[in-house]
């Protein structure tokens, strides 16, 4: 059939990526739920299983481990790469996990009242006035949330391609909008497909951990509050119109969710995981031969 039939997504055990299981199971895809935690992830597939979703199985990832990214793959091809190609190779990776590099921020938490009202733009005002994370959650949040997503895809990259229209569903955020980056270059060079590479993606995240330590963001034009998790997921969306141009067969695609009430934004958020897991999964099992680079907000196309 068009649709994909095994599914791999990261950070599956809690918020969006555990929806996005529940829901892509619920359409008969063979779910490959992973999480960095074994425990809780093996207890989100069973919460699963007692919903009647047989297909789902778990394996462990932890998308910041290259050991445990190599397990993953062994796994996977031993599991379904030695079937029929085109029947169970498996044809969909949703890149879900990331960090949203705040946690140290209690007055958040504290503050659930206040942020319960704010819509999406209040929120990033919000942030960019009274958010600055420790360099030490930069760094991580860069790791996480495109190196993660950049080794991860690497691997599950030979068999999304021996699949007849291999997917890939990078969850984004509306906070990896080039607009959103005042340095003119950096955005110009985000936004410069045809001659980005992944060395220049590198290149560019180590500029801004440099700048980051040298307390030089603002005046380097990098946006701010959040600053580590703008940056990466900017980064994100450009490796995925990278990745899209360089394989023309596969379907590359980014989904900022809408703003959802999980872990991430510490349950402030207007949509339920379910409805921002619906804007993933739709783009997930879009017909064959639909669009491939692009970016979504929510159930729209929009521009990076
Ligand atoms: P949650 O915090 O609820 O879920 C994040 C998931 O990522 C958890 O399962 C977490 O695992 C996992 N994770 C974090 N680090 C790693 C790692 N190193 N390896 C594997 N898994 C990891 O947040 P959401 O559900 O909201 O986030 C899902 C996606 O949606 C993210 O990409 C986020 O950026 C994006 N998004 C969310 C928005 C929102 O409003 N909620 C808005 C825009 C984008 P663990 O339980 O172990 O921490």
């Amino acid at each position: 059939g068009p649709n994909p039939r095994i599914a791999v997504v990261t950070g599956g055990n809690k918020g969006i990526g555990f929806e996005v299981c529940r829901q892509l199971a619920s359409h008969g895809v063979a779910v490959v739920l992973t999480a960095r935690d074994e425990p809780r992830g093996a207890e989100a597939v069973e919460k699963l299983r007692a919903l009647g979703l047989a297909q789902v199985i778990f394996h462990q990832l932890d998308v910041t481990d290259t050991s445990s990214i190599a397990t993953l793959f062994v796994f996977l091809k031993t599991r379904f790469g030695k079937l029929d190609i085109l029947m169970y190779s498996v044809n969909l990776q949703v890149n879900n996990a990331a960090i949203g590099g705040v946690e140290y921020l209690q007055e958040l938490h504290a503050n659930e009242e206040k942020f319960a009202g704010m819509d999406f733009d209040q929120m990033l005002e919000w942030m960019v006035k009274n958010v600055r994370e420790p360099v030490d959650s930069a760094k991580k949040g860069v790791q996480t949330n495109y190196y993660g997503t950049k080794h991860v895809t690497e691997a599950v990259l030979p068999l999304l391609q021996s699949s007849s229209e291999g997917r890939i569903v990078n969850v984004s955020s509306l906070f990896g909008l080039l607009r959103l980056i005042s340095n003119e270059e950096v955005r110009q060079e985000l936004n410069d497909i045809d001659n980005l590479t992944e060395e220049r993606l590198d290149e560019l995240l180590d500029r801004f951990l440099r700048d980051f330590e040298a307390d030089a963001l603002e005046a380097r034009g990098w946006p701010m509050g959040c600053s580590a998790y703008k940056v990466a997921k900017a980064a994100m969306n450009a490796y995925s119109r990278l990745l899209s141009r360089r394989h023309p067969a596969l379907r590359v695609n980014c989904v900022h969710p809408g703003y959802v009430k999980t872990g991430i934004t510490m349950n402030s958020g207007v949509l339920t995981p379910e409805e921002g897991a619906r804007n993933v999964v739709k783009v997930a099992l879009a017909p064959e031969g639909g669009p491939t680079g692009k970016f979504f907000a929510e159930d729209e196309e929009a521009s990076f």
